[in-house]
Order: structure tokens, then sequence, then C-alpha cells
């Protein structure tokens, strides 16, 4: 019997404490999952007295994968290289850090048959979740990125950290109104990944813009989950492309952190879960 828990703020859309909780029942486990939205003037009381709570394992959200790292006793590789850290496991006392989105986004394109390897991938973005793509898609094997970023220094920074370790090469364009910019690397491009929060609910009717030209065989990954179907990929599918909703980056990001806690794999069940409660 152990809890588990979420930290960052806010927090009132997560859906993890509904499918990890549903997936304790199901699997008639008595753990729990219990959201924390904390304010950042509260983070260091809440990791000194961490002990009060027996928490077993931990979720990291924004604002905080990058500032919860002070608090650790061990970086995992993937957290080392990319200074950001999505799942704490807490043995003995020690915390350990761990990074999962980056997996959850690699399984995404697995389980729908697509290889990286000698791949070309356009991003919209530079935030947090653009490092574990970026990460992702470099460990993967793709040669060329392209970055869209409203604040390029944040892409270069992170070319540079992942860079480093998977060597890639990249090109950064300044976000501007004018898509004429994009035309040619988007249409080279194999893999198309927005990572802004463009789209996300209650702003259903953004998106990033997309040049009018052929969009079949490419495939489109929206990190947006909510809603499941944002006006980005309804738009390229409507172009020919495939579609992948940030859905199954959140469910096998989550399943992996479980892996990570419970020593077990939690595929299957999480899929169920996500399925039984229509997020899938
Ligand atoms: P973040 O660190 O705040 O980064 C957001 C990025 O989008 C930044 O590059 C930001 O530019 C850019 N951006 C925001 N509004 C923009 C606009 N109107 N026009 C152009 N660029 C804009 O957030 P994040 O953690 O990366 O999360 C981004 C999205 O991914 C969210 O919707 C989140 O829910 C989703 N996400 C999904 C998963 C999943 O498992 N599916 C995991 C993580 C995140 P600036 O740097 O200039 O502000």
């Amino acid at each position: 019997m152990a809890i588990f828990g979420l930290i960052g703020y806010p927090l009132e859309h997560s859906f993890s404490p509904k499918y990890m909780n549903t997936l304790f029942r199901r699997k008639e486990m008595l753990h729990y999952y219990e959201a924390f939205p904390l304010k950042e003037e509260m983070l260091d009381d809440f990791f000194k007295n961490l002990n009060l709570f027996k928490i077993r394992g931990l979720n990291i959200t924004i604002p905080y994968k990058t500032k919860v790292i002070t608090y650790m006793d061990e970086l995992s590789e993937d957290v080392e290289i990319m200074d950001a850290c999505n799942v704490i496991d807490i043995k003995d006392g020690r915390l350990i850090a761990y990074n999962t989105d980056w997996y959850g986004f690699s399984k995404s394109l697995e389980i729908k048959g697509i290889s990286l390897k000698g791949k070309k991938a356009f991003i919209y973005g530079s935030g947090g979740a653009a490092k574990s793509v970026l990460y992702a898609l470099a460990k993967g094997g793709v040669e060329d990125v392209v970055f869209f970023a409203r604040t390029p220094q944040k892409a270069m920074e992170m070319i540079d950290l992942i860079g480093d370790r998977y060597p890639i090469r990249a090109k950064v364009i300044q976000w501007e109104e004018n898509i004429d910019l994009i035309r040619e690397d988007l249409s080279l491009s194999d893999i198309v990944v927005n990572t802004t929060p463009l789209g996300m609910y209650p702003y259903v009717e953004t998106m990033p813009s997309i040049p009018d030209i052929t969009l079949s065989g490419k495939v489109f990954f929206d990190l947006v989950y909510n809603p499941l179907k944002t006006r980005f990929l309804e738009f390229a599918v409507s172009r020919g492309a495939i579609a992948i909703s940030g859905i199954y980056m959140l469910m096998y990001q989550g399943a992996k952190a479980l892996s990570i806690w419970l020593d077990d794999n939690f595929e299957k069940d999480v899929e169920e879960v996500f399925k039984e409660l229509e997020l899938i």
C-alpha cells in the first residue's frame, strides 16, 4: 500500500489522479494517487517534509520539471542529459529522478509503426515538452530537426544540451505570422510536432499555422491532448497526414512511471483504463 502523487501548478485539469486511481482499483491494489497543487513558495517545505507523507513516487509537471532536480539524491541518465524530470522514485528515503515524457512520445510513434531512423522532423515551439520531443527524436535516429519558435534561444539551448550526446542537424526559425517562411522546411519533413499549447481547451479554435501544401504520408503529432481531436490534427488529416494525439504520450509516460515505481509492466492495464475512460 503506497501513496503516489503529482506536483505542479495549477493542476485542476489533470487527468492523472483519475486514471491512476482507476487503475489501482481495477488491479485491486491498495495504492492511492493524489494531486498536490503547489505554489512555488511551497515547494521547499514540501520536499523538506516529504517523509511525513510516506509518498512512494511522484509525477512532476509544469512548472517544476527542472526546479525539482535540486532536491534529488540521484539522477537517471535521461535527466542528466535533458535537465528535466517528470518522475521521482522514492526508495529508502532517497529521491531518484527519471524522465518518461520522451518515452511516451517514442512509444506513441512505435505503436503506430513509425520509425524515426534517418527522418526529418519539424517542431512548433521550444518549451519544456519540446525538449522531451527533441530528445526522443535524436535518440530514435532523426537526422534533421527544424524548430519554429517564438523564443529561438530556448531551442538553441536544447539543441546544445541534447546535441552534445546525440548529434543532430538543427535549424531554428523565428516564429512569425508569415508561414511562407516554413513552407519548404515543412514540406521536406516526415514528422511534424506541435509542442505549443495552441489548440488546448478552452482555446480549441487556435492552431499553429500550416502552409498550404499536401501533407500525405507525413505524421502530425499534437502534444495537446484536450481536446483529443485538435484543429491542428483535423486540418492535417484533411490534407492527407497521419495524426497522433498527445493522449498517447500522456498514457505511455504514465505507464512507464508506474513500471519504475512498482517494478512491473503496466502498459496494457493503462491502455485498458484509458479506453474505459474514453480517452483513446
Ligand atoms: P511550455 O514550457 O510553457 O512551452 C510552451 C511553448 O509554446 C513555448 O515554446 C512557447 O513559447 C510556445 N508558445 C506558447 N504560446 C504560443 C503562441 N501563442 N504562439 C507561439 N508559440 C507559443 O509548456 P510545455 O510544458 O512545453 O507544454 C506545451 C504543451 O504540451 C501544453 O499544451 C501541454 O499540455 C502539452 N504537453 C503534453 C504532454 C503529453 O504527455 N501529451 C506532455 C507535456 C506537455 P515561449 O517560449 O516564447 O513562451
